[in-house]
């Protein structure tokens, strides 16, 4: 597969091409890297080149009002992501539409002018993969499966357990068996068939790839329906928008795990302006990784094209991909928009996730942690302008990794349920 190529893949003029009735605005898949084109269909590697395919799209008009008369979901967004136009009447978990919260405390003690947390942790299963999997379970029964699958290292588990639950289908879900207990059970509680594998999410994931090829009509979201599932992540970017009144941030800082979300967010901010939604000017895209697992932090640090894998070794699970599928589109991004891609160690992850819980009350999970560290570090270094808008992202919820912060906090005393003992503890 070629490294370069059609990595901003701008819509060509595709007038002669009819949208899909059944998939909303989308209208065929377009080879990331040689920009062949294909129709839509349940595929995800070219045939030319085994290049990544994405979804392109004929847009049409959609207004401020028009979104903003939509549900308080993801589905406002429907006009530009690849789904049925009566998407919202079949049942799905409806995520979206999550806080972004003003951060002014986080931000003084970083040293910020204006900060904002896109809050991700309140979506249906606490994590931002509700949004993915919606589109991917909206998108695979209009392609014809019957089962929702996927590998996954925990949150993405949470989420097609619960959405099949909630579309009555089945669900069959992989994950590493080293993975934190909250996030077994927090998958296992749904139902469904859920398989613990020993090995790490890269052998997962290369498992599902395996049995995708026998099992017909399973839709592995992130593998044979990715090129759906992964538009989900825009709805971050629209959100962000949105949320601070019609317009795009100066810099966010966005954590990588495959890369995808980062890249999507980008896709969101570029689609908003093209579409005349907001106004168009400059913005940076930061990249956040653990250095137990940061393969991009070290190809951006290193100025390379190409993303050499490695085995992941950090407390940030949901962070832990050592072969990143969108790492160079990441690298794209990042340095097109002035950005950067950091890592920090997991000490300083655990260090993020207790200044953002005790600053503004928002309990982050290990990748929130690892980028608010990232955030730090990157003001720090002077690559992140203090007086420009910035916007993070949690995009989980930190009951999902207790054991990150468990050996560290504690309650202030135990006493005796009296006056007297209060007193002598010296809380007052
Ligand atoms: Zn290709």
């Amino acid at each position: 597969m070629g490294r370069k190529g059609l990595a901003m893949a701008t819509t060509p003029a595709n007038d002669q091409l009819t949208p899909a009735g059944n998939l909303g605005p989308a209208t065929a898949l377009v080879c990331r890297e040689c920009g062949a084109r294909r129709d839509l269909g349940p595929h995800y590697a070219c045939e030319e080149c085994f290049g990544p395919l994405e979804i392109d799209y004929a847009f049409g008009d959609l207004t401020r009002a028009d979104i903003e008369a939509g549900p308080q979901n993801i589905w406002r967004y429907k006009g530009l992501l690849p789904v049925p136009a009566n998407v919202a009447d079949t049942p799905n978990t409806e995520p979206g539409l999550t806080r972004l919260v003003r951060a002014d405390n986080l931000a003084e003690a970083l040293g910020l002018q204006r900060l904002w947390v896109k809050d991700d942790s309140g979506n249906p299963t606490h994590s931002f993969k509700d949004r993915v999997v919606a589109v991917a379970l909206a998108a695979a029964r209009e392609l014809g499966f019957k089962v929702l699958a996927c590998p996954s290292t925990g949150n993405l588990a949470n989420a097609v357990a619960a959405a099949a639950a909630r579309a009555g289908i089945r669900s069959a879900v992989f994950v590493p068996s080293n993975l934190e207990q909250q996030k077994i059970i927090t998958t296992a509680v749904y139902g469904g068939t859920f398989v613990t594998v020993d090995g790490n999410y890269d052998d997962v994931n290369r498992l599902a790839s395996e049995i995708a090829g026998e099992q017909e009509d399973w839709a592995f979201v992130n593998v044979n329906v990715r090129p759906y599932y992964a538009e989900g992540s825009k709805t971050l970017g629209y959100e962000i928008a949105e949320q601070l009144g019609w317009r795009l941030p100066d810099q966010i800082v966005v954590p990588v795990a495959s890369g995808s979300q980062l890249t999507k967010i980008d896709k969101a901010f570029q689609e908003f302006i093209k579409l005349g939604l907001v106004e168009d000017k400059p913005y940076r895209v930061f990249g956040a990784q653990a250095a137990g697992c940061g393969p991009v932090a070290a190809a951006f640090k290193g100025g390379h094209d190409v993303v050499r894998p490695v085995k992941p070794d950090t407390i940030a699970k949901s962070l832990a991909i050592g072969n990143p599928a969108d790492g160079p589109y990441v690298l794209d991004v990042t340095r097109r928009t002035g950005g950067a891609v950091e890592d920090v160690t997991d000490e300083q992850v655990v260090e993020g996730i207790r200044l953002l819980a005790r600053t503004e009350g928002i309990f982050g999970e290990t990748a929130g942690g690892v980028t608010v560290s990232v955030l730090r570090k990157l003001i720090e270094s002077g690559q992140i302008d203090p007086s420009a808008e910035t916007v993070i992202i949690n995009s989980g919820d930190g009951l999902k990794t207790l054991d990150a912060v468990a050996p560290v906090v504690a309650p202030s005393a135990n006493i005796k349920p009296t006056l007297d003992a209060f007193r002598a503890a010296n809380l007052a």
